[in-house]
């Protein structure tokens, strides 16, 4: 799949406002800073897409962008931020899980994990929590390109053999770089397998 058209839609504080569920979705979140902004705009090939930070947990917002005028992809809103109230952290608690379990045209949820880190556990808690509500997931490992190819793939298997533990299946892994564009291919011709697998 090439990416031909990318347009912001809308930002929505909740999963009631997001734009009527006329196409199908596909979800990306990830611990602030994990370089999901970077993965978006490497995608669509639109350097100003998603907003590029260094500064993590600014967009705590739902934000839905029309892809080749045939499906919405979403950049949700990070976790895992340090500096944020407590009150934030559960007020984004409830909007994703909303969002999450109610929207009704969402095809598949990326999760992001920095490839340089061992598994952190509030990644695998929250891959583990999509699996228990049996949400379709794949995940993507970022940021290959500051570290080795093995050290990649030893990051991966770390993360198989603490899921092997809870899922009976894994989801499918992608390991990529917004940077020298690693995993591009592969992750937009997965993307198309599945919006061509559910199309209305
Ligand atoms: P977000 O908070 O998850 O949206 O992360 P951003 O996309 O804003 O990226 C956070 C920081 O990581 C920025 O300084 C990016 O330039 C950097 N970054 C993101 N992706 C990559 C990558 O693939 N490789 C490298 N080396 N840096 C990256």
């Amino acid at each position: 799949m090439k990416i031909q058209q990318s347009e912001f839609t809308k930002s929505s504080s909740s999963y009631l406002q997001c734009p009527d569920p006329d196409h199908n979705e596909i979800a990306f979140i990830g611990r602030s800073n994990v370089g999901k902004s970077s993965l978006i705009n490497m995608l669509t090939n639109n350097k100003k897409l998603a907003k590029v930070s260094g500064r993590p947990g600014k967009t705590q917002l739902i934000n839905h962008f029309q892809i080749n005028n045939q499906w919405y992809l979403v950049d949700l809103p990070g976790y895992g931020w340090a500096k944020v109230a407590k009150t934030d952290k559960a007020t984004w608690g409830e909007m994703i899980h909303d969002y999450l379990l109610n929207r009704t045209n969402l095809l598949l949820i990326f999760v992001l994990v920095d490839s340089r880190l061992t598994p952190q556990p509030i990644d695998v808690e929250f891959i583990n929590c999509l699996g228990e509500n049996g949400l379709p997931l794949a995940i993507i490992f970022t940021k290959t390109d500051k570290q080795s190819k093995n050290k990649t793939q030893s990051s991966i298997a770390k993360y198989k053999k603490i899921l092997k533990s809870y899922w009976d299946e894994l989801p499918p892994t992608f390991a990529t770089s917004s940077f020298n564009f690693d995993g591009k291919e592969e992750l937009l011709n997965y993307i198309d397998s599945v919006v061509k697998k559910n199309i209305k």
